[in-house]
């Protein structure tokens, strides 16, 4: 698979860090000019070891700021407006100027073409064209490297499977559960009748777990991106290895901390993911924590690309659920139920109090064949605890449910009721 920006995306470690270095310092002398950051900054640094010193920014900085207390241009040079979906509160705002467009045409370019999308590509995006970035970024990186996009949005799943019969788009491009539930609802008609064999998801945890299902049930290549309103880009898109994510590290600069002393932690190692944008006009978010958790996997990938490899988001820390003093995070449980039940399709966890004590109830589609089989089902069903027990050390309760009971899923959505 060739690289789209040799020049950029295969220079040598220390290159990079060089030209980082040389934009740090750029950005540092333009953000500390703003009212903003004018106190928060130094105008230039030395060394990587003086940039450790800055102080972090948050989401809660942010929201203080709303609407315009982080910008850093002229409110006249602010061509489009974007905000988070307000997974953990309420949602963050950020802008982009005209040159922050171009960028984000050009990262979303980048990690669109780690997927080999090219002009003989169509690829059906079925994420929305509204306040969030991901849709746009579909949209800018597809025509970007002349693929036919076909912008459905999200929902409408009746339609979406016409569209996948109709114009037979190799590509797709949505939220992960979204394009499980797709994949769920679909009858063999439908597969003997599209041509997907890839689909690029983001937005929410991925599990290998899945990734491995729809190559092996559906022979559908599931590439892993991340991204986040604040930076109003992709920040992480797998390749053809599918071993880890690369980082745009021409437009950002990573590191990963302790959550709880703020240092950075010896590469390889997990803790908190933050970044800071190397160029932005409109609103650059300088040491920004991002709440999740992942790690640098240092090792140079087979791919060529010398990008930083970042693992996958298994969580952020907003995630956590703590059930009786145990700490477990809903990717561990999808894990354990693919990992040991192939053929199950949704699950939903539902967390109750009863008096002073939390209850877990997991409520699992399965096909009818096994539902009506309560032998066989027994057995995985023990199998099933076993496991999560050894995963996260609490007994759930397992309520077994046909296909198609819990609900559509349009957008993100949590896996998780607190009843
Ligand atoms: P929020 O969900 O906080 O309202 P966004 O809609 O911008 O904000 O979503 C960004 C967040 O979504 C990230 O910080 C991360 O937690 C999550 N996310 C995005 N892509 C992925 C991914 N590929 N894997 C896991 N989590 C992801
Ligand atoms: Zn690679």
């Amino acid at each position: 698979m060739s690289i789209l920006y040799p020049e950029i995306e295969t220079l040598s470690r220390d290159d990079i860090k060089a030209c980082q270095f040389e934009k740090l310092n750029r950005m540092l002398d333009y953000a500390s000019k703003t009212p903003f950051y004018k106190d928060r900054l130094p105008s230039k640094i030395k060394s990587f070891s003086d940039f450790q010193k800055i102080p972090f920014l948050s989401k809660n900085d942010l929201r203080d700021a709303f609407p315009y207390g982080l910008l850093s241009c002229p409110k006249e040079n602010i061509v489009r407006v974007s905000a988070s979906s307000g997974t953990t509160g309420i949602p963050t705002f950020s802008y982009c100027s005209k040159n922050d467009l171009n960028d984000f045409t050009r990262n979303e370019m980048l990690h669109f073409s780690h997927t080999g999308l090219s002009s003989a590509d169509t690829i059906q995006c079925m994420t929305a064209f509204n306040l969030f970035t991901a849709g746009w970024g579909c949209y800018q990186g597809s025509i970007g490297l002349g693929a036919t996009i076909i912008p459905c949005g999200p929902g409408n799943t009746q339609r979406q499977i016409s569209l996948l019969k109709q114009l037979k788009p190799n590509y797709s491009f949505s939220n992960p559960s979204y394009l499980q539930y797709l994949l769920e609802v679909m009858t063999k008609d439908d597969f003997d009748n599209i041509e997907l064999k890839v689909a690029i998801t983001g937005g929410e945890v991925l599990t290998k777990e899945f990734q491995n299902l729809a190559k092996k049930k559906y022979n559908i290549e599931v590439y892993n991106f991340y991204g986040m309103t604040e930076f109003a880009t992709h920040i992480g898109s797998e390749c053809n290895y599918h071993d880890g994510l690369h980082i745009n590290e021409d437009y950002l600069y990573a590191e990963i901390i302790d959550p709880d002393t703020g240092l950075v932690v010896p590469d390889g190692e997990y803790g908190e993911l933050v970044l800071t944008n190397l160029k932005r006009e409109a609103m650059p978010l300088i040491r920004y924590r991002t709440r999740d958790i992942t790690r640098f996997i240092p090792q140079q990938c087979a791919c060529g690309r010398t990008h930083i490899r970042m693992e996958s988001i298994t969580h952020r820390i907003d995630d956590m659920l703590i059930i009786n003093g145990v700490n477990i995070f809903p990717s561990q449980i999808e894990e354990c139920i693919y990992k040991n039940l192939d053929t199950a399709t949704n699950y939903l966890i539902r967390i109750s109090n009863n008096k002073s004590l939390k209850k877990m109830q997991i409520d699992i589609e399965i096909p009818k064949e096994l539902l009506d089989d309560k032998m066989q089902l027994k057995v995985l069903e023990q199998n099933l605890i076993k496991s999560l027990k050894a995963y996260i050390s609490i007994t759930p309760k397992l309520k077994f449910v046909s296909c198609g009971t819990i609900p559509e899923i349009q957008g993100k959505t949590s896996k998780v009721i607190i009843e």
